[in-house]
């Protein structure tokens, strides 16, 4: 089973990917964190990439689906969920022609729905949460880059609910609840999804 989880930034998009991978037994596969971690060890994509992700920016399609074709080839799994990719329908169509590649397919799209106003508070609320426990910030978790963030999904992101809609692997869950509700829910969704 292949999962695409769609969302604007604090839906909850990375928590919710790591634990419906460890309920199903799958692969958790977040561009964001491959990028921080590329940044992180120094690479030569790494430094080209910082600035852009810091501001708030999407990198482009390029370098992430490069990203993703590389870990689809080197990860042996039982599925695999997509957390903060594709973010662009170039991408979406790059995954979908990867996948057909490899004899695989996308089971579904799940879109976590959460209220424009939460957003800002969630991820504010999770800077300040680390500054207080004396962990590292997200360079991009302040309001500024935020704000660009929030535009890009606007712009470039949020069309790819219609575009899943259409190839009908869209489902949806209500993001505003616990943790641990969102995280049922998902789980039934995923139920459905190979039945
Ligand atoms: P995330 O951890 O998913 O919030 O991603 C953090 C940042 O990494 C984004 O704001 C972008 O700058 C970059 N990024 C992550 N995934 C993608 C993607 N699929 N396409 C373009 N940029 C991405």
């Amino acid at each position: 089973m292949n999962v695409v989880l769609l969302g604007p930034p604090g839906a909850g998009k990375g928590t919710q990917a790591e634990m419906l991978a460890n309920a199903r037994g799958m692969v958790q596969l977040s561009t964001g964190d491959m990028l921080r971690a590329a940044k992180d060890s120094g690479t030569e994509m790494g430094q080209r990439v910082a600035e852009v992700m810091a501001r708030g920016e999407l990198v482009t399609d390029e370098i992430v689906v490069g990203l993703i074709e590389e870990k689809l080839k080197t990860t042996k799994a039982n599925g695999f969920i997509f957390d903060g990719f594709p973010r662009t329908v170039a991408q979406a169509d790059a995954l979908l022609a990867l996948l057909d590649r490899n004899g695989q397919r996308l089971d579904a799209a799940i879109e976590i729905q959460v209220d424009d106003a939460a957003l800002v508070a969630r991820i504010l609320g999770r800077a300040e949460q680390a500054r207080a426990a004396g962990k590292p910030v997200r360079a991009d978790d302040n309001e500024e880059s935020l704000k660009l963030r929030l535009a890009e999904y606007t712009a470039k992101t949020a069309p790819l609910t219609r575009y899943f809609q259409d190839k009908g692997l869209l489902k949806t869950v209500n993001g505003m609840g616990s943790i641990s509700d969102i995280a049922a829910d998902l789980l039934q969704a995923t139920k459905t999804a190979v039945a």
